[in-house]
């Protein structure tokens, strides 16, 4: 099993080196928790594939440190610049056409012409990067498919075998990942997964459409990012989504006051979107492992689909889709 280790200095240190020896270190972010490699080291960037199960056809996002590291991996046209100077660090990441030189794993990309960069803002993230000094390539750190991490304990339980370090920054800030917004050339900006900016501020800030993209049915069809697949952050027992009144022997992930059922928690008793969005994913696994314990299944309560609320019902809706 993996060590926990406090993020303190030399801890970082020591992580930042495993990484440039192609080691998985999972980490803390503002999102959730990412299990981070080397990006320009293909053999580290397939582990990370391995350890999580995640199918090749699937992407990674690159963390990175600096804008000037973005722009020699990447394309950045007009918009793709203006997003990044503004959101840049922070919880977007920007999917762009990879550099003619580009030294990145073309594993990142997973085979393709694009790749996925985001540069962080939680400090821990941030100095664990600068002590690597290479990319990081760094999914959610759990099982493909699985609940996201916003916790230690949730990575130790999906992936504590696999992985070579584990740093402890406490619960995730935002609880949920970041936006994916793709930035191509000739065709408008794309919200390929919603996070903490919506279309309506996107398209008013670049002053040009902005398309929010549906998610996709089966895996069968055309993806533009797989990760959109419907049946996605899968718990293990059933969920059922907009119920505003449990049956009785459900589990039940309320939003402000609440009806009883037997066993329940609340993402937000004064509906604050942000408190919810923090505590989504932690509360989705207790209810999961209480059902699994009971032999039952969840139920969610409507929450509004504005703001952060679209990207809640998002990770509700993948969660509920059918096996
Ligand atoms: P996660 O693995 O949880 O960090 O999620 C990353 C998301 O970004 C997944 O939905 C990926 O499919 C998506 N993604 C990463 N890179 C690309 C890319 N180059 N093109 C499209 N989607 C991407
Ligand atoms: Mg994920």
């Amino acid at each position: 099993m993996v060590d926990i280790l406090r993020a303190n200095q030399q801890n970082l240190k020591e992580a930042g080196k495993a990484i440039r020896r192609g080691e998985l270190v999972a980490f803390p972010t503002e999102t959730v928790y990412g299990l981070g490699a080397d990006a320009t080291n293909d053999a580290a960037v397939s582990a990370i594939y391995k350890a999580k199960g995640r199918p090749s056809n699937n992407p990674l996002i690159v963390h990175i440190t600096t804008l000037d590291q973005a722009y020699s991996y990447g394309e950045f046209d007009d918009r793709a610049k203006k997003l990044a100077v503004k959101y840049w660090p922070g919880p977007m990441s920007l999917i762009v056409k990879r550099s003619a030189n580009c030294p990145l794993s073309h594993l990142v990309s997973a085979g393709g012409d694009t790749v996925a960069l985001r540069m962080p803002a939680h400090p821990i993230s941030r100095q664990l990067l600068e002590a690597a000094n290479v990319p990081v390539a760094a999914p959610s750190a759990n099982i493909s498919g699985g609940i996201s991490p916003t916790l230690p304990a949730h990575v130790k339980q999906s992936l504590g075998d696999n992985i070579f370090m584990l740093i402890d920054g406490g619960a995730c800030l935002l609880g949920v990942e970041s936006s994916v917004i793709s930035a191509l050339p000739n065709q408008n900006v794309q919200i390929l997964r919603p996070g903490s900016v919506d279309a309506a501020e996107l398209s008013e800030f670049l002053a040009q459409p902005v398309d929010q993209i549906q998610n996709h049915k089966t895996s069968d069809e055309n993806m533009i990012s797989p990760g959109l697949l419907s049946r996605h952050y899968a718990p293990k027992s059933g969920l059922r989504m907009n119920v505003a009144e449990p049956h009785k022997n459900e589990a039940y992930l309320a939003f402000g006051a609440h009806p009883t059922s037997q066993y329940s928690l609340n993402l937000s008793p004064t509906k604050d979107l942000v408190e919810a969005a923090k505590n989504l994913f932690a509360m989705l696994h207790k209810l999961d492992d209480y059902c699994q314990q009971h032999n039952c299944t969840m139920a969610a309560a409507p929450i509004p689909n504005t703001g952060l609320g679209i990207a809640i019902n998002d990770r509700l809706r993948r969660a509920s889709a059918a096996k």
